[in-house]
């Protein structure tokens, strides 16, 4: 790989900084994005408006793929698909497809790996690796916007709820949220983006003052500091008054919704007193709660709250007035599942290799 440049990395002017090193025009580079980013294409000679010189300069001088698919999973019930693929360094990372009836998301990863060390997280059980770049995160996304162009749908919400913790890798995560956004590049509206944190706090104060409108959400999961803990290490360094403190902040200047993300644990953070601390946390403020039953990981010291605590704990919410959903399972049989991503090649007789 060397120091080649990584065509998914450069913005518009970037890309047209580097032809212009070449002798090239600068109409080039819009042409270049437009197969990029319009076309999906994974391999200068697809980009047939181009001279053929400046193909075969942008295939030696440059890296336009950084993904190479190893598995592809398909759920039983048709609805979740997911992708291993491994990185130019061989680290791998996984990327989710969920289709509903009008919608496509997908859920991509930001790290190979993550520092966080959830305990109830499969991708926290395996530690961290490295960042992802900018190419790397957008790549995710076209592999799949190739793949659903061919049956004329296409990409229409993008979560930031993959691998890694993205507000961990701040600078890659914005520079991939703007080539997703940007007219000249994926061009998919900021509302469509979500990006999912852990709660580190001062980044949730950056992020309330970039100019793209994406969406927050916060993985809560415990409504004090004592249980919050224990589940999600890193509360210890931003404790429940500094990040919910973040959080007005991020309203205050943005007026967005924020999600609160809370996986329900048996026996663990799903009682009554456990909704009602939760309630008095977010009473007032301009949010949305999405309950999930713990999705089972191979080291989770815990599992999932029984449906009747996970619908009772959800309407003694909605009694203090807090709107709260539960989110549907899905793609739990390819462990496709929040918090079941992983860097393993899995070998379950779903297994399908394209
Ligand atoms: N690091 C970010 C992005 C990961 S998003 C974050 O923490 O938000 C993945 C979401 O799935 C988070 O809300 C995470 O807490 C949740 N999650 C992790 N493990 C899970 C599990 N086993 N079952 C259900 N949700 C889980």
């Amino acid at each position: 790989m060397g120091n080649k440049p990584f065509l998914l990395n450069l913005s518009l002017a970037e890309l047209k900084a580097l032809l212009a090193d070449w002798g090239q025009p600068a109409y080039r580079a819009t042409q270049i994005e437009h197969w990029l980013y319009q076309q999906y294409a994974t391999d200068a000679s697809a980009m047939s408006s181009l001279p053929k010189l400046l193909r075969q300069q942008l295939a030696e001088r440059c890296l336009i793929n950084p993904l190479e698919l190893v598995v592809a999973l398909d759920s039983s019930d048709g609805y979740t698909q997911k992708a291993l693929f491994a990185l130019p360094d061989d680290r791998r990372i996984e990327t989710v497809l969920m289709r509903y009836d009008t919608r496509q998301t997908l859920c991509i990863s930001t790290q190979a790996g993550c520092a966080m060390a959830c305990p109830f997280c499969a991708t926290g059980q395996m530690g961290f690796m490295r960042n992802l770049t900018a190419g790397e995160i957008v790549a995710q996304v076209l592999y799949y916007a190739r793949q659903l162009s061919q049956e004329e749908k296409r990409v229409t919400n993008i979560v930031f709820m993959g691998m890694g913790e993205p507000l961990a890798n701040y600078a890659e995560t914005w520079r991939a949220i703007r080539r997703l956004n940007d007219a000249d590049g994926f061009n998919l509206g900021a509302r469509h983006l979500t990006v999912s944190t852990v709660g580190l706090a001062p980044a949730i104060r950056r992020m309330s003052q970039e100019p793209e409108q994406v969406g927050l959400a916060v993985s809560l999961h415990a409504p004090n500091d004592a249980l919050r803990n224990t589940i999600v290490p890193v509360n210890r360094r931003y404790p429940l008054a500094m990040l919910m403190a973040s959080i007005k902040d991020y309203l205050a200047a943005t007026h967005r919704r924020v999600t609160f993300e809370y996986a329900l644990m048996d026996g663990l953070n799903d009682s009554d007193a456990h909704a009602d601390q939760f309630a008095d946390l977010v009473q007032g403020l301009l949010c949305h709660i999405n309950l999930i039953p713990l999705n089972p990981t191979p080291n989770s010291p815990w599992s999932g709250s029984p449906d009747e605590r996970v619908f009772a704990f959800r309407d003694r919410l909605l009694a203090a007035g807090i709107s709260t959903t539960v989110r549907l399972r899905r793609g739990i049989d390819i462990a496709a599942g929040c918090g079941q991503l992983h860097n393993a090649q899995r070998t379950e007789p779903l297994l399908r290799v394209n």
